[in-house]
């Protein structure tokens, strides 16, 4: 123990002395607008970055092949322009398969610049935080496992496994990056997947189904509305009846790492379309929403509740037990996953956390990411990562400074003790 507090201090001070540098590296890394479809500019900084720390670097375009086996991801164009960087510090003798450190280099548009309170893309660090679409997701988080690197190599420790940091393209809209990469690179013992967790270590994230609603109605005149039925109020009534099978399932389904969430499966809708013109009562509206799904759920289980829900909801109403509403899905959704809290990456974690003066507390996502594709495939995969979910996708986002040096400080302290239980593990 005595070995590892002094390990902390010598790895805590080289995070100190890296953090400017890596602060004003983050920054450029913002500046680089990179939203989905672009990411070429930063894939060329994060290259350069990786090299100048002396890792041995690759820069590999993604196979159109790949994506064309994807019906979701054909969007995905201009791969040669938008590579992934994969960097790699070589261990000498290597006891497990690497560790992955993931982060994605593309980020969402940034809206309308008007309601931002600066250029979207200023990368400006100030009032102890750095600004801009990407500083929290994730590009402030990238930065994290680039000083822990820098911090574990500069102090002159050796890991007894490969550490691949892997910059990957598209996370946004589905993860063709993260895809390519499971085909192109060796099997890894762990991964860690570097989303903001608002400092807890998440080995278990919620999955979703995606679904469409069609509520039909009859058109009138808005001066007699009462010749028609209005479809608006029929979603509105569904809504309700969805609203109450969140409830519902909150009630009944439980899990250590979701309870303490506000809702374990999130329901929400994001977008509701109604009618053409405000003197017609519209004869037609959809919502468009997605329902939360806990580990060890299916998603047709999910489907199927929802499904029942509105049947039950219309079988009761006038007009629409002769006129039921329709449910679509609009992509096969994401699964929920969860990796076993023994799992030695985990207690790493919880060590690197408590050691940079954390608590190791665990908790879960409710989103989806490039840790489901992971996850999925059968690896080891934790999300630990600076800064709250909830702040990024909007305006005005941002990381905290002193976020970003408590990630990097648990990731280097992680990956020194991660190399700790490997060996005490193979002993
Ligand atoms: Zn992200």
């Amino acid at each position: 123990v005595s070995h590892q507090r002094a390990r902390a201090e010598v790895l805590l001070e080289a995070v100190d002395a890296g953090f400017d540098d890596v602060v004003a590296f983050a920054s450029q890394t913002v500046q680089a607008a990179s939203v989905t479809g672009t990411e070429g500019e930063v894939a060329g900084l994060y290259e350069r970055w990786l090299r100048d720390e002396g890792l041995h670097v690759e820069v590999k375009t993604v196979d159109a092949a790949l994506r064309d086996r994807y019906p979701a991801m054909a969007q995905e164009v201009d791969l040669e322009r938008r590579p992934n960087v994969l960097g790699r510090w070589s261990a000498p003798d290597p006891l497990v398969a690497p560790l992955i450190l993931s982060g994605h280099t593309d980020v969402v548009a940034p809206g309308p610049s008007e309601l931002w309170d600066e250029d979207p893309f200023s990368g400006s660090v100030r009032a102890g935080r750095l600004w801009g679409r990407g500083a929290l997701d994730m590009k402030g988080p990238i930065a994290c496992a680039l000083l822990a690197l820098h911090a574990l190599r500069a102090t002159g420790h050796e890991l007894c496994f490969d550490v691949q940091m892997q910059c990957v393209i598209a996370e946004e809209r589905g993860g063709l990056g993260t895809l390519s990469a499971l085909v192109t690179e060796p099997e890894p013992s762990a991964v860690i997947v570097l989303e903001p967790t608002a400092g807890a270590i998440c080995p278990a994230s919620g999955g979703a189904v995606p679904f469409s609603l069609n509520a039909p109605g009859q058109a009138a005149h808005v001066c007699v509305p009462w010749t028609g039925h209005s479809a608006f109020e029929h979603a509105i009534g569904i809504h309700g009846a969805l609203v109450a099978l969140e409830r519902d399932r909150n009630a009944r389904l439980s899990h250590p790492l979701f309870d303490a969430l506000p809702s374990k499966v999130p329901f929400a809708v994001g977008q509701v379309v109604a009618g053409e013109w405000h003197g017609t009562v519209p004869d037609q509206a959809t919502l468009k929403g997605r329902m939360g799904v806990l580990p060890g759920e299916s998603l047709d289980d999910v489907r199927a509740e929802l499904v029942e829900a509105v049947a039950t909801y219309c079988a009761s109403h006038p007009y629409l037990a002769d006129h039921p509403a329709q449910v679509n899905w609009d992509n096969e959704g994401f699964a929920a996953w969860e990796t076993d809290g023994d799992a030695a990456i985990v207690q790493a974690l919880r060590d690197g956390h408590r050691g940079a003066g954390g608590d190791g507390r665990l908790g879960a996502m409710t989103y989806g990411s490039d840790a489901g594709h992971f996850a999925r495939a059968g690896h080891p995969t934790v999300l630990f990562g600076p800064g709250d979910i909830a702040d990024a996708h909007l305006k005005n986002e941002s990381v905290a400074l002193n976020d970003l040096r408590f990630a990097a400080s648990t990731l280097a302290l992680a990956l020194a003790r991660y190399s700790d239980l490997v060996q005490e593990l193979g002993a």
